[in-house]
């Protein structure tokens, strides 16, 4: 049997640091194996699916020194490799599903599916589709079929009984599906949800071990159900522990930036980040850190992976970085290394537009722009920026927090919906648009 393993990203934001992680367990498993690892773009999510955002995952990981053996970017034999492109699949297989009575045509309308939860929420019952509903649900179908009603596809779950697996890491796995929802597979939209096209890509894709983040757990008895109801071989599930921040909370953009963009704005070398995420994959008691992807290769051992939950400590981070920095590099590899960062046509060009008309002579260059080439914006104290403010304190907190969240929600950053959102936030506030653009 061939090792085969793949990430299978959902392009709906910047490429996350977790996302990385991952993908170097996956790559670094089925080469230990000699087998193959695969990329898939999970769109299904139409509304927060990005091409920028696969774009960014794509480079992100190839910055990071992975490539894949099969992918939306190289091909392959059992392609295409994004999901939005894959829709006859997914509808053919939900077609069997329903032919073989393992999954149903729900058409239950919102108020109904409204009414069920306020029920379970008054009896203190975890929400999920109550199957005395799908009795009901079966006495109106042909009606509400007849007059063009929308519907989803929902798949049968047992009503009682146990979903015993085993997970490499976890040992046996017991979760009951009385606690299992009765999943939409298919949306009113004819598009799949992940855990149909999931499964099905897996296994036409050749999957042998899925080792996935340890959220998607409660998940797994849903899609060996799919693998039984199909007549597949399910394959080896590993779930992995997520990447938490020092406090043990798990990894979020408030403690620490998640992007892998970030990283690489911030001046560290991939290679620097890559031994970092390789930390968590070594066995502990390897005494130097140092460490190459084919060292990585060699050694790995999905055991060595700590289920305590690995932490993405930036002064590790830092302190390998300053390493790879000092003994790597020739000199002229580390100039190098500065003009890939900063000092090249692309990244100066804009900054050049908005210095020359702001500068006397050459020199004011440095002053002027030195936050450019920096993580943090140094001398700028919180007192500077509310000099001459006119926001009370509470009204610059609200200020803040209104922006912050409509930045989080932004799919494209750019001066454009920057501004407008600026100005919604003034608006909202009833304050001054450089009122709210200073602090903010
Ligand atoms: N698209 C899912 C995610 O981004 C993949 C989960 C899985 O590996 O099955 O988390």
């Amino acid at each position: 049997m061939t090792v085969r393993t793949r990430v299978a990203p959902s392009p709906t934001g910047d490429p996350h640091v977790g996302t990385a992680y991952i993908a170097l367990i996956n790559y670094c498993f089925a080469k230990k194996h000699g087998g193959q690892f695969l990329l898939r773009i999970e769109d299904t999510d139409q509304v927060r699916s990005t091409p920028q955002s696969e774009r960014m995952i794509l480079e992100s990981l190839k910055w990071l020194g992975l490539s894949w053996d099969e992918g939306p970017d190289v091909g392959g034999p059992h392609g295409p490799y994004r999901q939005s492109e894959r829709s006859a699949i997914y509808t053919e297989h939900c077609e069997r599903l329903l032919a073989s009575g393992h999954a149903f045509k729900c058409y239950c309308t919102p108020e109904e599916l409204a009414a069920m939860r306020a029920r379970q929420t008054a009896a203190k019952l975890p929400p999920k589709y109550d199957a005395s509903y799908r009795a009901f649900n079966n006495s109106v179908a042909a009606e509400r079929e007849a007059a063009g009603a929308p519907h989803v596809v929902r798949m049968v779950i047992p009503d009682n009984g146990t979903c015993r697996f085993e997970d490499t890491l976890r040992g046996v796995i017991e979760i009951d599906y009385s606690t299992v929802d009765m999943q939409v597979l298919m949306k009113s939209d004819g598009l799949p949800t992940y855990h149909l096209a999931n499964v099905v890509d897996d296994h036409l894709m050749g999957i042998t071990h899925v080792m996935r983040g340890e959220e998607w757990i409660s998940s797994a008895p849903k899609h060996l159900l799919l693998y039984q109801y199909f007549g597949w071989q399910p394959p080896v599930l590993t779930h992995l522990p997520l990447l938490r921040n020092a406090d043990k909370s798990k990894l979020s953009k408030r403690k620490n930036p998640t992007s892998i963009l970030f990283y690489q704005r911030a001046g560290y070398l991939p290679q620097a980040m890559q031994n970092f995420l390789g930390l968590f994959i070594k066995s502990a008691s390897e005494e130097d850190e140092k460490t190459s992807l084919q060292e990585l290769i060699d050694g790995f051992d999905v055991h060595n992976i700590s289920l305590g939950g690995p932490v993405f400590d930036t002064s590790k981070l830092d302190w390998l970085n300053g390493r790879y920095l000092r003994e790597e590099l020739t000199t002229e590899q580390f100039l190098e290394a500065v003009k890939v960062w900063a000092l090249n046509d692309a990244y100066l060009m804009p900054i050049a537009e908005m210095a020359q008309a702001r500068i006397t002579k050459l020199s004011d260059l440095g002053a002027l722009t030195s936050m450019f080439f920096m993580n943090r914006i140094e001398g700028l104290t919180a007192e500077a920026l509310r000099d001459g403010v006119k926001l009370e304190a509470d009204q610059q907190r609200a200020a803040y927090t209104l922006a912050l969240q409509q930045f989080d929600a932004l799919v494209e950053w750019n001066k454009v919906r920057v501004e407008a959102t600026l100005r919604r936030t003034a608006e909202v506030l009833d304050a001054k648009l450089k009122d709210v653009v200073r602090p903010v």
